[in-house]
């Protein structure tokens, strides 16, 4: 997708990753959240986690979380508490229409979320 933002990111066009392997990308959101807030997203383009298929997706969804899990032992938040979220259509704050998992820590975070 040539107007997508995240594969531009993903793309290394713009911006710095944190992470990088075959299939996947990780980079400090814009707008933290939380003193640790990246965002990890699959290099292929699926616009919502609705669209998520069983099968290869499944397994790339399943490999974000192992990522996600590791950047948050590599930023020192594992041991404390984590939490990975994805938002899914306008009405859950979804912005940016390129699945990524928003990975938060480094404070305590409030249930349920907003
Ligand atoms: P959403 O609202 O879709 O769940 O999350 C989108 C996230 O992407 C927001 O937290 C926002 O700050 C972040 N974001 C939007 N555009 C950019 C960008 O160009 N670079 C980075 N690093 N983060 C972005
Ligand atoms: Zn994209």
């Amino acid at each position: 997708m040539t107007d997508c933002i995240f594969c531009k990111i993903a793309n290394k066009e713009i911006g710095k990753l944190v992470y990088e392997d075959d299939t996947v990308v990780a980079f400090d959101d814009l707008n933290p959240q939380a003193p640790v807030h990246v965002l990890v997203i699959p290099k292929k383009h699926i616009a919502r986690i609705s669209d998520i298929r069983d099968g290869e997706d499944a397994n790339l969804v399943g490999h974000i979380m192992v990522v996600a899990g590791k950047i948050a032992a590599e930023r020192g938040i594992a041991d404390d508490g984590y939490r990975v979220v994805a938002n899914c259509n306008e009405g859950a704050g979804q912005s940016v229409w390129h699945i990524h998992f928003h990975l938060l820590g480094g404070r305590n975070l409030g249930w349920p979320p907003g």
